[in-house]
């Protein structure tokens, strides 16, 4: 078999291995998922750490394929972004979100945020902001309840183009959080030229051996200067009772994770809200 550009392979042959073979099917599968209906976007609740209650949601997609079945994001989405599908998978997601975070501001009666996430693709496309627009005008969703999640690797990626494309997003009022903060090798000080809004600390940050407290010390110092900087933070993954024990002890403004919910479908969002939890 041929390696094209990026590792992919172009042709099938009888001599290319299961994994390639695998691969060349989950592409020509995602082309069709779209238009098949076979996605599905799930939603995480985001707390507020010292009244529990829920600001808002992180929309994660997923896609259910009859044969594959479950494929999870981290294997679709750079696939998707590998075959040119990412700008309509992420458009669909983002119209998706902002109708279904309507919805619920009516249903719930009162103003929660809903987060959608972009890759480093669709932060290079032209078609974001209109896509954008379009999601905000045919849901009527107020913009500051619409928020968009980079990663810092994204952003650190062609921080010029990155700076330009932001002040645009910014413009039509939405908020702007950098997401796996402290993955990747840019310094707070350099996204604070970014007009970000939040900061979403990466799941790592939580998961060390006990006695090892040296990662928590650091989550610690990373949310007092993202507040220096103005910037609010969710951390991420927090699964135990012992991270929430943690973070009570920092200044840290909202939490996401398994001990509060796991992503779930709309409708058992919904019934995670009613049972006022
Ligand atoms: P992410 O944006 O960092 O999303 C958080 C991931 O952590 C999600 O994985 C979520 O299900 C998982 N998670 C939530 N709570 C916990 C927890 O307590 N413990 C642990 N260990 N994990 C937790 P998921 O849904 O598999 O998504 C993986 C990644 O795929 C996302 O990472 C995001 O980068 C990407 N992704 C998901 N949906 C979309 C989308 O609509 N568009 C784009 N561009 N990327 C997406
Ligand atoms: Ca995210
Ligand atoms: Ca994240
Ligand atoms: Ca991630």
């Amino acid at each position: 078999a041929k390696a094209a550009g990026g590792g992919s392979f172009r042709f099938y042959t009888p001599d290319m291995g299961e994994a390639s073979r695998a691969r060349m099917a989950m592409q020509s599968a995602l082309r069709h998922a779209l238009e098949r209906g076979e996605f599905e976007v799930y939603y995480q609740p985001r707390v507020d750490l010292r009244t529990m209650e829920t600001t808002g949601m992180e929309a994660l997609l997923r896609w259910h394929h009859p044969v594959l079945g479950e494929v999870p994001p981290a294997q679709f989405i750079p696939l998707a972004e590998e075959i040119g599908m990412i700008d309509a998978i992420g458009h669909w997601v983002l119209q998706q979100a902002a109708v279904q975070a309507q919805a619920w501001c009516v249903r719930f009666g009162r103003a929660v945020k809903m987060s959608v996430n972009l890759s480093a693709r669709q932060l290079r496309s032209r078609r974001l902001m209109q896509s954008v627009r379009q999601a905000l005008q045919a849901s009527g969703l107020p913009p500051q309840q619409l928020e968009l999640e980079l990663t810092e690797t994204a952003l650190m990626d062609d921080p010029a183009m990155a700076a330009t494309l932001l002040t645009e997003l910014k413009s039509l009022g939405i908020r702007l959080s950098v997401d796996d903060f402290g993955t990747g090798y840019s310094s707070l000080a350099y996204l604070c030229r970014f007009p970000l809004d939040s900061l979403k600390l990466d799941r790592s940050f939580l998961q060390i051996h006990p006695g090892d407290v040296s990662p928590w010390r650091l989550a610690e110092a990373i949310i007092n200067l993202a507040h220096t900087l103005k910037l609010s933070v969710v951390a991420e993954g927090v699964e135990t009772t012992e991270h929430l024990h943690f973070l009570r002890s920092t200044s840290c403004d909202e939490i996401q994770g398994s001990c509060v919910s796991d992503p779930v479908p709309a409708a058992q969002f919904e019934a995670f809200m009613e049972a006022g939890i």
